[in-house]
């Protein structure tokens, strides 16, 4: 367990019960007639695509945000390490992408009430286990570029992790034997072991929680955002739309599954749309 992002969980809700305070719930002007949303969309259950769609719970909490609004949503989708410059570049209203709120993160934007407790985890052929992150120093550890993963193998391991764009793709260079183990968030680590009978999930390696991002400085669109994580969250319709979510991402995995059955990876250089070039390991 790791007790300094525990310490910036619990100051994350603190900051936040005190910006809802300090604004009215009201629609501010500066958002014009539609809202964006920034994501990344290799995240089930929170974004993935189904199609040309991206779907996932982030979308439906952002969903409700734009409805309180009255706006209409859009979404961008980027790499994950681009979600947050991106949003305070102005390139949209919303960041909603699993987003850890960490001390860091906070200096740069501000946070939602968070609306999942989460942390991170290995995944690891069962073969070759690992439990505990000492486990891993010196081992060549696959992360998602620019995640808490990435700062758990610098800070916790002291050593430079190996950058994937997505957590399939860092699960797909192990299946390869280029790195050893994969630490990713437990939901989308879950996702990804779906259908793997030899691959496994450690125990929590972190405790953090996911919140919206928005840009610094506008406390009328934070409390919006706030009173609909607020009801969402009191009214149980959170946690449909996770349960919701989770189910249709596992539909949506083994859907893949019969798709690479058919079209393994014999369509290098992935071009063709029927590859699966997340589960190759093909760059997007
Ligand atoms: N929760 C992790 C982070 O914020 C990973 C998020 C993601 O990859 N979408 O760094």
């Amino acid at each position: 367990m790791n007790a300094k992002l525990i310490r910036i969980a619990l100051a994350s809700v603190t900051a936040a019960t005190v910006a809802f305070a300090e604004g009215e719930a009201k629609a501010p002007a500066a958002v014009p007639g539609t809202i964006r949303m920034i994501t990344e969309a290799t995240f089930p259950p929170y974004e993935f695509r189904q199609g040309t769609e991206v779907v996932g719970i982030d979308v439906e909490i952002c969903k409700a945000i734009a409805k309180e609004l009255g706006k209409e949503l859009k979404i961008e989708d980027v790499e994950f390490d681009s979600v947050i410059p991106s949003l305070i570049a102005g390139k949209a209203e919303l960041a909603a992408a699993g987003i850890t709120v960490t001390e860091d993160r906070k200096m740069k934007v501000d946070f939602s009430h968070p609306y999942v407790r989460t942390g991170i985890v290995f995944i690891y052929a069962k073969a070759n286990p690992f439990e505990k992150g000492e486990e891993a120093k010196g081992k060549r550890v696959g992360v998602q570029n620019g995640t808490t993963s990435a700062d758990f193998v610098r800070e916790q391991l002291g050593q430079e992790p190996e950058m994937f764009d997505s957590p399939a793709s860092a699960f797909a260079a192990m299946k390869a034997g280029k790195v050893d183990v994969v630490i990713a968030d437990i939901d989308p680590a879950k996702a990804v072991i779906k259908g793997e009978p030899d691959y496994d999930i450690s125990e929590l390696l972190t405790v953090e929680e996911y919140a919206v991002a928005i840009k610094k400085g506008q406390p009328e669109l934070l409390a919006v955002v706030n009173k609909v994580i607020d009801e969402l969250d009191g009214s149980g319709r959170l946690d449909e739309i996770k349960d919701e979510w989770t189910a249709k991402a596992e539909a949506a995995a083994s859907a893949e599954e019969v798709k690479a059955a058919a079209a393994p990876c014999g369509c290098v250089p992935c071009t063709s749309a029927d590859c699966n070039k997340a589960a190759c390991g093909c760059a997007k």
